[in-house]
């Protein structure tokens, strides 16, 4: 463990879908966007925020999603536990998980991370538990035994300001994003799904995906000041933006 604060991004898959999937009633080819985790390194404790896909999305070069279908995989060395050991971090040395919200491209790799406390808003995981519909939330990827921490708003995880997790609702009932302050100073805004594009965010629009409009779009609201004042933000599924993230080292 160092001494200072150390953020790390890492791509664990792929979620592909048409654009209008984003931005209602455009067209084009399919888009490929990257499922994200997020390593944080405190004097305090290692927390992920998200950790992508369950086992099954697993697919090999021969059985590989076609270019045009809507769906999810990764391949073998993309899922998060061997992200971490590829940086020589022990998946069981993770303290905190912080999961955006329990659809399955967002928690699937929690069954990797045995010593981990997951956090999670309160609504969230009441919604997961009543949510039937298959293929958005799934009891083997949320439901794996460690301890949950159950929060209501804002938590400031370290106590010390340096990662607060804040509510982003919109998307799902309780989603959360982060907010983690480098040591130089600079803030990232780890979106995840509240919104999947920074072409969302430019133009106003909500992404497809939103069960409370209204709580979706006082979200916008709340990235574009975030965003004006000096914010990066990391968005939930952007594989334009995603081309300029510098994976598995620590951002700056
Ligand atoms: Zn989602």
């Amino acid at each position: 463990m160092t001494g200072t604060l150390r953020l790390y991004a890492f791509n664990t898959g792929w979620f592909q879908c048409r654009p209008g999937y984003f931005i209602e009633g455009e067209e084009g080819d399919y888009l490929k966007g990257p499922v994200p985790s997020y390593l944080i390194e405190h004097p305090k404790g290692r927390a992920l925020f998200d950790t992508g896909m369950g086992v099954r999305y697993r697919r090999t070069l021969e059985t590989a999603l076609p270019s045009n279908k809507f769906g999810l995989q990764w391949f073998e060395g993309q899922e998060i536990a061997a992200r971490l050991r590829s940086i020589d971090v022990d998946p069981a040395s993770i303290d905190w998980v912080i999961n955006s919200h329990l659809h399955i491209d967002h928690c699937g790799g929690n069954a990797s991370l045995p010593n981990a406390c997951v956090i999670v808003q309160s609504r969230e995981l009441a919604a997961a538990q009543v949510t039937e519909e298959a293929g958005l939330y799934e009891a083997e990827d949320y439901a794996t035994g460690q301890p949950v921490k159950a929060i209501d708003g804002e938590l400031d995880l370290f106590g010390d300001g340096s990662v607060m997790i804040v509510p982003t609702y919109g998307h799902t009932p309780g989603h959360q994003s982060a907010i983690v302050t480098l040591p130089g100073g600079a803030r990232v805004l780890l979106a995840a799904d509240c919104c999947y594009t920074e072409r969302n965010l430019d133009l106003m629009v909500l992404q497809k995906a939103v069960v409370d409009r209204e709580a979706g779009m006082r979200t916008m609201e709340y990235l574009r000041r975030e965003r004006e004042s000096g914010a990066r933000i990391l968005f939930g599924h952007d594989g334009r933006q995603w081309a300029g993230v510098e994976e598995a080292k620590p951002l700056t």
